[in-house]
């Protein structure tokens, strides 16, 4: 029997994919951003280990909210692709007791457990954090290289790509502008702009860790909104979550 080390189970979320949804998610991440509202998602040592058919019986509870709204499930993190074998289970076994499944992850991972997900995942909320190789990998640790290469695996139609947006980091207009760029090349038709939020700071205080943008304020909506409508422009369905 397989587990997995999950830190949290959200129900009746709706920006996470298409109608109702819970999110699972899963405790890990190769990452370091340093905005990251999640920091207890990042050390792999400390979440509850739960058997993915347990934690199956408890997403499928809400089974019929989630074929009334076209909802289902989404696997989120920390990173969800660093659990590989468990991620797979989850995905294969949900699809199997027939709900929608959506993995949300940084494309951070083996390049073999994103082509083993392929069959049973319906749609990828993709971070697209930065388009310059050098930024991303300075400021997240994350490498384009294994980013695009497992991007390319994806069907452009089962993506939606998905924006921090965090000030002082990737909001300049260029730098907008390239991420829209790039979803016009690959394919990719919709964008959700995530703004920045103050949500996570209680956690590192709680943790007794710093947070690095303790000082900066949650970004309002409508400095989005001309990013939104640029993204509209160029024919990506640009929402503002
Ligand atoms: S990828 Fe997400 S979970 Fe991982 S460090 Fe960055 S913000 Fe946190």
């Amino acid at each position: 029997m397989t587990d997995a080390r999950v830190f949290n189970v959200e129900r009746f979320a709706l920006d996470d994919g298409p109608g109702i949804r819970t999110v699972v998610f899963l405790q890990g991440c190769p990452l370091h951003c340093p905005w990251c509202s999640n920091p207890e998602s990042q050390a792999v040592t400390d979440g509850w280990l739960r058997s993915v058919s347990g934690i199956l019986d408890e997403v499928e509870r809400d089974k019929d909210y989630y074929d009334a709204s076209g909802g289902g499930v989404t696997f989120s993190g920390g990173e969800p692709l660093l659990q590989g074998a468990a991620l797979l289970s989850l995905v294969e076994e949900a699809r199997g007791r027939g709900m929608h499944t959506a993995v949300e992850t940084t494309l951070i991972a083996e390049r073999e457990t994103v082509r083993s997900a392929l069959p049973f995942v319906d749609l990828w909320l993709v971070d697209l954090k930065h388009t310059d190789a050098k930024v991303l990998k300075d400021v997240t640790g994350a490498e384009w290289n294994v980013f695009s290469g497992n991007l390319a695996l994806l069907d452009p139609a089962k993506v939606v790509l998905r924006r921090p947006c965090i000030p002082g980091f990737n909001l300049e207009p260029e730098q907008m502008e390239d991420a829209f760029r790039f979803a016009l090349e690959g394919g990719f038709r919709r964008m959700d702009l995530i703004p920045f939020h103050t949500l996570g700071a209680e956690k590192y205080r709680r943790m007794g860790r710093k947070y690095p943008y303790g000082d900066v304020p949650a970004l309002d909506k409508k400095v989005l909104e001309p990013h939104k409508q640029r993204g509209l422009a160029l024919g990506i369905d640009t929402r503002i979550l």
